[in-house]
């Protein structure tokens, strides 16, 4: 083991150094590290604690997309995605992720019920019928049966829920000694090729020698971006809006995700409506916690807190209006997705990495892409390690490993009963 306090000048070697340590940059570790390749992990908080742990886990095979009649790129590349993610949770491919637990193998798409014609034509359609399965009344989930004045179609779609925080302490299990908490300030360079990374950990700087820099770090790519900037401009690599001006290479799109417990069902899925986005997106989270996204996420992001959760208390009321739920208690979540620059400031077509001589900057998109991120990635390690010395794999001091982070609503959530935000 590396004992960096008795080093004058601390330094480690890694042949890639990731930076960030949320899906994107946990999945890549467990899948270089199984290819051969030692690597460092850097994050400046606990793993997962960005989008990654605040995601929803649902792992899209495109079916929702492509039965509204969007069949675009996205859609095409998305639907190879979840045979992708059971080959690694079987360990037929790598990463080897046996062990990553499902909450969920299946997504339910529902419709409320009522005359709703786009909602009536798509749950009518042929590609439906053959993409999924309409459930016999005895087959719903326990709060459809408990609901009495439901009169909507449900259908199950074969597409699993994953366990995100499984995901995050499993892949940080297998690879703590390779991770260190810490964040870039600043990097050397030679001959035009950036070489190190100086890194700012609690015990004082790091310097970090890879053959390549992989930024995998959501919100953090906008401070990687910046800094090498001048770097992206020798290359003539740029991005433009439509009026011909000179873009961000990164975007943020909000989110105010709404929790609610106790919830006495379980409920993975979407109701859909004549509004291509989903009305409302149900997860269910040990502690019997309803996560809602969809619509009422979007909602939340142009209101306070108080209209938001009003708002999402009326839509559960609407949707399972047999649930007393003024029994249970209400919180949200503001999270901005991070991806780089669309010109119409939608989610990118698939995943992206940004690269310039030895720095990628690199963007899943979708947690569902991982698989495909991690292809991209591998690629790229592979071009930047080939021919060159390797470094040995490396063990960093336990005091100065990251730790695994939790979901947002274990860790920062302030929960109201419906009566404090206006519900009588
Ligand atoms: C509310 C919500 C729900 C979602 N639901 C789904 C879903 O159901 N299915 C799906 O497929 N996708 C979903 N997504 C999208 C998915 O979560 C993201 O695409 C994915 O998690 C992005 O992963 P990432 O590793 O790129 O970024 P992040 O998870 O944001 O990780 C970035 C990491 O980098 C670290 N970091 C930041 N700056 C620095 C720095 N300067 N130095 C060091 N470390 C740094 C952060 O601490 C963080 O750990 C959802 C997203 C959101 C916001």
């Amino acid at each position: 083991m590396i004992n960096l306090k008795i080093m004058s000048t601390p330094s480690l070697n890694a042949d890639i150094t990731l930076i960030g340590g949320g899906v994107a940059g946990l999945w890549t570790q467990r899948l270089l590290e199984q290819s051969g390749y030692s690597t460092l992990l850097v994050d400046k908080n606990a793993l997962g604690s960005g989008q990654t742990l605040a995601s929803q886990g649902m792992i899209h095979g495109g079916q929702r997309y492509s039965l509204l009649g969007h069949l675009t790129e996205h859609t095409k590349k998305i639907a190879a995605m979840p045979g992708q993610w059971d080959s690694c949770l079987e360990n037929r491919s790598f990463p080897h992720l046996k062990g990553v637990a499902s909450l969920s193998q299946k997504q339910h798409l529902w419709s409320p019920g009522g005359l709703l014609s786009n909602a009536a034509s798509f749950f009518a359609s042929k590609a439906l019928q053959n993409q999924a399965r309409l459930l016999k009344e005895s087959e719903w989930p326990s709060v459809f049966k408990a609901n009495h004045s439901f009169s909507g179609k449900v259908y199950e779609l074969s597409e699993r829920v994953i366990d995100v925080s499984s995901l995050v302490s499993f892949c940080h299990a297998q690879n703590k000694a390779q991770t260190l908490k810490g964040y870039p300030v600043d990097f050397q360079q030679e001959k035009n090729s950036i070489s190190s990374l100086v890194v700012q950990t609690e015990q004082g700087q790091v310097n970090l020698k890879s053959h390549g820099f992989l930024f995998t770090a959501g919100l953090g790519n906008e401070w990687a971006t910046q800094k090498f900037l001048d770097f992206f401009k020798r290359a003539g690599i740029s991005r433009k809006e439509t009026n011909g001006e000179s873009a961000p290479f990164c975007q943020r799109r909000p989110l105010r995700q709404v929790v609610v417990k106790e919830v006495a069902h379980s409920l993975y899925g979407h109701c859909i409506t004549a509004d291509p986005r989903p009305r409302i997106t149900i997860t269910t989270h040990p502690g019997a916690v309803w996560y809602l996204g969809g619509l009422v996420a979007n909602y939340g992001t142009e209101h306070t807190e108080k209209e938001a959760l009003s708002y999402a208390y009326k839509e559960l009321y609407e949707l399972f209006p047999h649930i007393n739920w003024k029994q249970c208690e209400f919180g949200s979540i503001l999270v901005d997705r991070a991806e780089p620059f669309t010109r119409a400031q939608l989610l990118p077509e698939d995943p992206e990495i940004l690269s310039v001589n030895t720095v990628g900057i690199g963007w899943p998109c979708k947690m569902t892409f991982a698989p495909l991120f991690g292809s991209l990635a591998l690629e790229w390690a592979m071009q930047r390690v080939s021919n060159k010395s390797r470094f040995a794999k490396i063990e960093t001091p336990t005091e100065l490993q990251a730790a695994v982070g939790m979901a947002p609503w274990l860790a920062s959530v302030s929960w109201k009963k419906p009566a404090e935000f206006g519900v009588r």
